[in-house]
């Protein structure tokens, strides 16, 4: 099946997929995409593997989110699921800060108990980081108003590991300075067709070489024009793909299959 766009993060397990989820993958085969399901806990870490047992244009990432589960991670439990040929990524992990200060009604946190939650995500962070290492996988990285701590945390194991720890920052949110710090330690960074209606990241997306560029669509969120407020499903990558074009000055046909080419070796995709 020959590769035409990859949205390299998806959640296609949601259930917000259950009633046509066939209909949204056998579109995608229709198109050429290809994408990566996101596991944000063991759960659906299982479930995304089982999709991708199925179809050949789907891969898998699994491991557990900073804020959706409250679970630990067990490597035990993570490393049955990684010997599977289609998982090629541990995530989405990460650090979550922008809502640090409130519980879940949205009434104000302690300091301490702001504290205690920092460190819950920094260690299950830490914790993927080396599980990754470990199996020779790229993380896929959640990160929302903590590139601070999570640039540091990064620099420190990357003294420790050098070369085999690598990483994707997925829908890049951060400035160019935070960009350049991400380069510097070998990572890339995706887009989602939010760039269709912002155009709050456009300068960063101009500075980024585009062999470090990736697209996604993080299905089912953030549709892109002239999708928006519906659904979003990961054939809609198309959009955020032309918006890279656009936004670089570049034809689109270069880029579109230089966001193909980079997903391949990035993520080592073996496609038969
Ligand atoms: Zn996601």
């Amino acid at each position: 099946m020959k590769i035409n766009y990859f949205d390299i993060h998806s959640h296609l397990e949601s259930s917000r997929f259950e009633e046509d989820r066939e209909d949204v993958i056998s579109r995608m085969k229709d198109e050429g995409v290809f994408t990566i399901a996101i596991g944000t806990d063991l759960e659906n870490s299982k479930k995304v593997v089982r999709l991708a047992d199925k179809y050949e244009n789907i891969f898998a990432s699994i491991g557990l989110h900073p804020t959706d589960t409250n679970e630990d991670f067990n490597e035990t439990d993570y490393a049955e699921l990684v010997k599977n040929l289609k998982v090629v990524a541990i995530g989405e992990c990460g650090l979550e800060f922008s809502r640090l200060g409130e519980d879940s009604e949205g009434d104000p946190k302690s300091l301490e108990m702001i504290g205690q939650e920092r460190q819950r995500q920094i260690d299950i962070f830490k914790k993927q980081i080396d599980f990754a290492v470990k199996y020779d996988k790229p993380l896929m990285i959640h990160c929302r108003d903590a590139h601070f701590e999570a640039i540091n945390i990064l620099t420190e194991k990357k003294e420790q590991y050098g070369a085999g720890l690598r990483g994707d920052i997925h829908f890049f949110s951060g400035d160019v300075d935070i960009a350049q710090a991400y380069l510097d330690l070998g990572f890339t960074m995706s887009f989602t067709g939010v760039l269709t209606f912002t155009k709050d990241y456009d300068e960063v997306v101009r500075f980024i070489p585009l062999e470090r560029i990736m697209s996604e669509t993080d299905a089912p969120y953030v549709a892109p024009v002239p999708y928006r407020g519906q659904r979003c499903e990961p054939s809609y990558v198309e959009e955020a793909v032309k918006k890279i074009a656009e936004i670089k000055g570049l034809d689109y046909e270069i880029v579109k299959k230089a966001m193909v080419e980079n997903a391949v070796r990035f993520f080592g995709i073996k496609n038969s």
